[in-house]
């Protein structure tokens, strides 16, 4: 029987994949390369198309075995999300009611959804843990939230189990060097001090160094991409063993402060990382981290990548071997 990936060509889906593949999986692919690359895929058998074709979807689950989905395609910019929320409740919210319905009528009652640390909005209190309120703040979170929502009921109603996962940003890349992070526009912190190193930038911009934390900038939480897919292959291993539906945060606890990050990328490549402090954004909190406790002792989770200079060792392999990325326009 098949994993069927959806959004498998992005950045944490083909490390998932990757991590699938080496635990000798048979994998299936759905992806409408909106965001993705064909480039990425070790493996597996791609399916190009859209989440809401559902006549694709009814022939992709006609054609493969497939016993659980780990659900990574959407849209996920929150500036985007801000500007046009019809295209984040379509894909989002609508595109997952289409995979579950797709789901229903095989007869496939397990699914990973890749969630969001987005769905707590303003912490109460750090590190978040899965009990606090969530109140999410962009219209990105607020669909992923409903997305839980979603799968909740199909679990009251359907009996299909779910288990959702929520993080913040996804850093690193494959050990093999032969896969990484490639988003067009980039909005992600490591890449984008990276691509200043290697100069294609001309500076990082740092919003707001006057922050009540150590050096004054935001603490955020990284975690290691290959640390990510482990978590979701467990989550797959949890659900076969007959285990209940239940959502986890995926967090390191500490977090790492913007300066901390650009410090170690200078020091990890030897090269100057010009920064210009800019004026704080709206609606940035000073640290942002998750509890990934219950994870931990649930799961077995025990993220082996934590350090934030192996993170941004793995990273710059990549960007400094692939300085266009997976190369295409
Ligand atoms: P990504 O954009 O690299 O991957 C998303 C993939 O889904 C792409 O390959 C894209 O082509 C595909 N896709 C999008 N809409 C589709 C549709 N309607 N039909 C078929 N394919 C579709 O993003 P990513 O960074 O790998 O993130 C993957 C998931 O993880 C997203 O759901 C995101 O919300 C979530 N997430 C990401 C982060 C992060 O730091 N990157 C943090 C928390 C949660």
């Amino acid at each position: 029987m098949a994993i069927l990936v959806t959004g498998g060509a992005g950045y944490i889906g083909s490390h998932t994949v990757a991590e699938l593949l080496d635990r000798g999986e048979e994998v299936v692919v759905l992806d409408s390369l909106v965001t993705g690359h064909r480039e990425s895929l070790l493996g597996g058998k791609l399916y190009v198309g859209d989440l809401r074709d559902k006549e694709l979807l009814a022939k992709l689950f006609a054609e493969n075995d497939i016993e659980a989905v780990i659900h990574f395609a959407a849209s996920s910019l929150v500036g985007e999300s801000m500007k046009d929320p019809v295209k984040y409740y379509d894909n989002n919210v609508y595109g997952t009611q289409c995979l579950l319905e797709g789901m229903q009528k095989a007869r496939v009652d397990k699914i990973v959804f890749s969630s969001t640390a987005a769905t707590y909005g303003e912490p109460e209190k750090v590190p978040i843990e899965e009990t606090d309120r969530t109140e999410p703040s962009n219209v990105y979170g607020e669909t992923k939230l409903t997305m839980e929502r979603m799968m909740s009921w199909f679990d009251k109603v359907l009996g299909i189990k779910y288990v959702a996962l929520r993080y913040f940003n996804a850093a690193g890349a494959h050990a093999s060097g032969t896969i990484g992070e490639d988003h067009r526009p980039e909005s992600h912190l490591i890449p984008l001090v990276l691509q200043t190193a290697l100069k294609q930038r001309e500076s990082i911009a740092v919003f707001g160094d006057d922050y009540p934390t150590e050096d004054g900038t935001c603490i955020r939480d990284y975690i290691h991409v290959s640390d990510l897919a482990d978590a979701h292959v467990r989550a797959v291993t949890y659900l076969r063993s007959g285990s209940g539906s239940n959502f986890f945060n995926l967090g390191n606890g500490l977090g790492f402060s913007v300066k901390e990050v650009i410090e170690t990328a200078k020091e990890v490549t030897g090269l100057d990382i010009p920064v210009v402090i800019q004026e704080r954004r709206a609606g940035d909190p000073a640290v942002l981290v998750a509890s990934s406790d219950k994870a931990r002792s649930v799961l077995g989770w025990n993220p082996s990548r934590a350090n934030l200079k192996e993170i941004i060792r793995s990273a710059w392999n990549w960007h400094s071997s692939h300085p266009s990325g997976y190369g295409e326009a």
